[in-house]
């Protein structure tokens, strides 16, 4: 592919910018009579996934309706390119059943009834709550819980101006394990590929289809594919990216440690590594193992140490673990070092969002950088922070002052993200409560582990006071709260956004389509939900005015950040929030805007995107300035520290930057990890996760040595479980769907709705079941029935069930989303006991949308995440979604997407797993690594436990 050209020539097919303003098509719907449609075209930035692609939005001149959404080829990580979810867009706006109003419960909390209310009835009666909170020292009783963020930094920015440690996110049950490993090595907590330019690609990813990034990734892969790069694909399952690939390693689930450091003993052993690098960027200098110590050691004889170490995994021991070849582990370690600096990865999901201990690949995967000296470099493995661009605002409130342990709780030191799954547990404990709750573009109810234990916190008022679901669908979560706030799609918002999708850095501008064109015809408008769909609103805008609301005469100190940068004393507008951003923080788009005439926010505007530097690599190398020098000391190791803090490293005579951590230096040899009690895994490690075959084995008591219970807790099965004991992956995305927000894209759903349950034919002879069977899959918790899917797409000993379906609805009287949910019976029958039964699945309905009487589909899939019981990692806390699960036939009463839980028994799990950590204290009484980032980070004093 062409690669991204300013001007939008790399895609001749796409319209002109100079045409944006009247583009002509001819209407399809008029065939075969040949009829001009005149479109206005609007750039924006895709809200369906966290890649931030750019959309065009295309609007109707005679209707001035969105009438669909393309890519917008101005946006250099997208190049105007979408996958199916992008142009799905049309279909949420234009959704019957979409929440177009502000809503207020009306009866008990989770009855599912509901009453239109006001904005400024909202904004009065939450301001009141939070004012009160804050006022009586009662701040982290205000909690912000965000799962899609969609924009970069403005929450922050809110939640500091208010002064309180309130934010929460989703991200530990996403990929907080990944980020963990990622980060002791470099601070970084992911990693920016540059499959463009690599020769060598291994992906423990899906990235041709699926998850971070992955249509900007994607596409870079197939460049780097047609210029002769080389993917391998480390999946249990056949994915659609694995069935790309030149190698496809079906690793046995929580293995793939073994396989990279088996891989890494090659590199090491048959000295095909980068020894220059080593030796200048690792601090291999600090390494102590096996009671070897290499201060003062030479490098050469660190390098024997680290072979020792790593002796016993041979490519035969990780063919033992993970059932991948010896030979296949060696051959694609020398590809991997013949690649050298031009070797490219990813890893996401997967084994580390999997797997105890899944933060371990990724650590053992950035190793394999580190050895072939491809970390920074042009076809190699960049840090995250090198490629992504978050402009500052003007006036940047402090950090709070406190520290909220039902976010970061003491016994995960090291988690990298709220503690945010465990809540209903931790308030279950008596840890605190919370006076005021929103939910912002999550459902926890449906999308994270043990929902049940979620809905038992949510509808009690004790523990949540007031709860706001600030959504632009409707959510098995919104059900349970007091107000419903309707937020805008792509089309319908502002927000400013970057990611690290290539080696380069942009930044993407969201806008509401239809204000934007009406103020361009001399219309004006005070908020956002004044031009929008009934009257949906943006967040932005809901948070200033809710400041506004807070501290309305200023006293407070909240609201001179929401005060116009113009014009103190007046309420900051959006324009004024991203003009002050476009004009003061993103290096040259002034100056690129000046060109055409334009202000930065007019050019932002016109393009929905900005392209901000493709001078990505080696920042480590860059030169520290004499200014940064000033008053500064260099150690004897060679990392140089101003006031105390190391701001960079030595190398030869040179004093440069280096990475963010201790040493200044990609840490081999984490002494962090030493330090706060985990010594044993100071360097890239393997060790066996909770669904090993040895923890597999002593969960049906069989003897076994490969199970150990200091790091895997024990699985105990409720009695009425029966069947085999298999594995299960629950979490591989399905391409076109999202999470909850594709409940109202009928194109989305039509493609996919249903879930079954992959299983290898070795295993469907085992239980004597064909494709269709109705089956149990019993949890520790509880069960889900569902149809079997009899496939070789997957390693035998394993089955799997994709998320994103099984929606559901309480109250058939609300009719929400119906073309993608059951309506469902939903029981407690016995004291934390759950029943769930679909008493109506999806069938044809009259709308305002013809199309709502085809739907042809009667399945809305089966709800599974909620019989998972809460796994916290003891190390990253990430929730380690796979798990060992009991498989038969469904009993003669069961009936499909017939759901059990015991909450008794989800909290008897998470007991068991936290019985794993070892909690903070760390040294001098710090929570936490004051190195390692924290989200809304706090005062350093806070970092102290008092
Ligand atoms: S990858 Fe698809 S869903 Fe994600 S931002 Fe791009 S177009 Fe939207």
């Amino acid at each position: 592919m062409t690669d991204f050209k300013r001007d939008g020539s790399h895609l001749a097919y796409c319209p002109p910018v100079e045409k944006w303003d009247d583009w002509v098509e001819l209407d399809p719907e008029a065939w075969p009579r040949r009829v001009e449609k005149h479109y206005q075209l609007v750039p924006t930035v895709c809200f369906n996934c966290e890649s931030a692609c750019g959309l065009l939005a295309y609007v109707d001149k005679a209707t001035g309706e969105v009438a669909k959404f393309e890519g917008n080829p101005m946006h250099p990580a997208s190049r105007g390119r979408l996958c199916a979810k992008g142009p799905a867009t049309i279909n949420q706006i234009h959704d019957p059943d979409r929440v177009l109003y502000p809503m207020k419960r009306v009866g008990a909390r989770g009855d599912g009834k509901w009453a239109r209310t006001t904005w400024d009835e909202v904004l009065e009666t939450f301001a009141a709550r939070i004012r009160k909170a804050i006022q009586e020292g009662r701040g982290e009783e205000v909690m912000y819980h965000v799962g899609r963020p969609g924009h970069d930094f403005i929450m922050e920015r809110t939640l500091q101006a208010w002064g309180i440690d309130g934010h929460n996110s989703h991200t530990n049950v996403c990929s907080s394990s990944a980020r963990l490993g990622y980060l002791l090595w470099h601070y970084a907590d992911r990693p920016s590929p540059d499959h463009a330019n690599s020769r060598f690609i291994l992906l423990l990813s899906a990235h041709l289809e699926s998850g971070h990034y992955f249509n900007p990734h994607a596409q870079r892969i197939i460049d780097g594919k047609m210029a002769g790069a080389k993917l391998a694909v480390m999946d249990p399952r056949l994915s659609n990216t694995a069935s790309m690939a030149d190698y496809w390693m079906p690793t046995y689930p929580g293995t793939e440690a073994a396989v990279l450091l088996a891989m890494a003993k090659v590199i090491l052993d048959e000295n095909r590594f980068d020894a220059d690098f080593m030796r200048k960027w690792t601090n291999w200098e600090e390494l102590e193992v096996d009671g070897f110590k290499a201060q003062g050691q030479s490098f050469e004889t660190a390098i024997q140490a680290l072979r020792k170490h790593y002796a016993r995994f041979t490519p035969q021991f990780a063919e033992k673990e993970s059932g991948v070849k010896a030979e296949t582990i060696v051959r694609i370690a020398r590809e991997i070092a013949a690649a050298g600096t031009r070797f490219a990865s990813h890893l996401w999901r997967g084994s580390a969002s999997g797997n105890l201990g899944g933060w371990q690949p990724a650590r053992a995967l950035t190793l394999l950088h580190v050895l072939t000296g491809s970390v920074g470099t042009e076809g190699g493995h960049n840090p995250n922070a090198w490629n992504k661009f978050v402009p500052k605002p003007f006036k940047v409130p402090p950090p709070q002052k406190r520290w909220n342990e039902l976010l970061y709780p003491p016994e995960w030191p090291l988690c990298t993200h709220e503690m945010s799954f465990l809540l209903p547990h931790f308030l279950k404990e008596g840890r605190g409560k919370i006076e005021t709750y929103f939910t912002r573009v999550v459902n926890p109810v449906w999308t994270y582990p043990d929902g049940f234990s979620w809905i038992e916190m949510l509808r009690d008022e004790e523990k949540i006071g007031l709860h706001a679901a600030l959504t632009p669908t409707w959510s098995e979560t919104a059900w349970f709260a007091d107000y419903v706030l309707p937020m805008g799609f792509s089309s319908e918002r502002h927000d400013l956004m970057s990611q690290e999708s290539y080696a380069g850095k942009w930044i993407g501008f969201r806008q509401p389509v239809n204000r934007v064109l009406r103020e361009r015809s001399g219309e004006k408008f005070e908020y956002t939900y004044q031009a929008n769909p009934g009257e949906v609103w943006e967040e932005d805008e809901f948070w200033i005015n809710l400041s506004w609301a807070i501290d309305p005469d200023g006293s407070m100190g909240i609201r001179q950040y929401f005060e116009s940068p113009n014009q103190p004393g007046k309420k900051l507008t959006v324009d004024e929030y991203y003009g002050w951003i476009f004009d003061h923080s993103v290096p040259g788009l002034p100056d690129a805007a000046k060109k055409e005439g334009l202000t930065p926010l007019q050019y932002m505007r016109k393009y929905g995107a900005y392209e901000v530097t493709r001078d990505v690599y080696k920042q480590n190398e860059k030169a520290l300035s004499s200014e940064e020098l000033a008053d500064s000391q260099t150690e004897s190791n060679g990392v140089i520290k101003k006031n105390g803090k190391p701001v960079g490293v030595k190398i030869g005579d040179a004093a440069v930057v280096g990475y963010n951590t201790p040493s200044r230096k990609l840490e081999l040899f984490s002494k962090t990890m030493a330090d706060w009690k985990w010594p044993e895994f100071a360097l890239p490690e393997y060790y066996r996760s909770h669904i090993h075959r040895g923890a597999r084995a002593a969960s049906i008591g069989e003897a076994t040595e490969e199970f150990d219970p200091n790091y895997a807790p024990a699985v105990e099965w409720p009695e009425h479980a029966r069947g085999n004991v298999y594995t299960l992956l629950p979490i591989f995305r399905l391409p076109n769907l999202i999470h909850t927000r594709s409940g109202n894209a009928k194109y989305l759903y039509e493609i996919s709705h249903k879930n079954p349950l992959w299983i290898n034919p070795v295993d469907a002879r085992t239980l004597n079941v064909r494709t269709g069977d109705l089956m149990k899959v019993h949890t520790e918790i509880g069960y889900f029935v569902l149809h079997a899917w009899v496939t070789e797409g997957l390693t035998p000993g394993v089955v799997a069930c994709s998320h994103h379906l099984g929606r559901w609805r309480i109250n058939k009287d609300e009719q929400v989303e119906r073309m993608s949910s059951a309506w469902v019976d939903l029981k407690e029958v016995g004291k934390g006991q759950w029943k769930m039964r679909q008493l109506e699945s999806v069938s044809p309905y009259q709308s305002p949308d013809p199309e709502t009487k085809r739907v042809w589909w009667s399945d809305a899939g089966v709800h599974q995440d909620i019989t998972f019981p809460v796994h916290p990692d003891p190390v990253s806390g990430m929730h380690c979604w796979h798990q060992m699960v009991r498989v038969q036939k469904a009993d003669a009463d069961d009936r499909y997407g017939d759901i059990f839980v015991d909450t008794n028994r989800s909290f008897e799990v998470y007991q068991r797993w936290k019985a794993l950590t070892r909690p903070a204290p760390g040294p001098g009484g710090l929570r936490r690594p004051l190195w390692i980032p924290r989200v809304v980070r706090p005062e350093e004093s806070a970092f102290y436990m008092k």
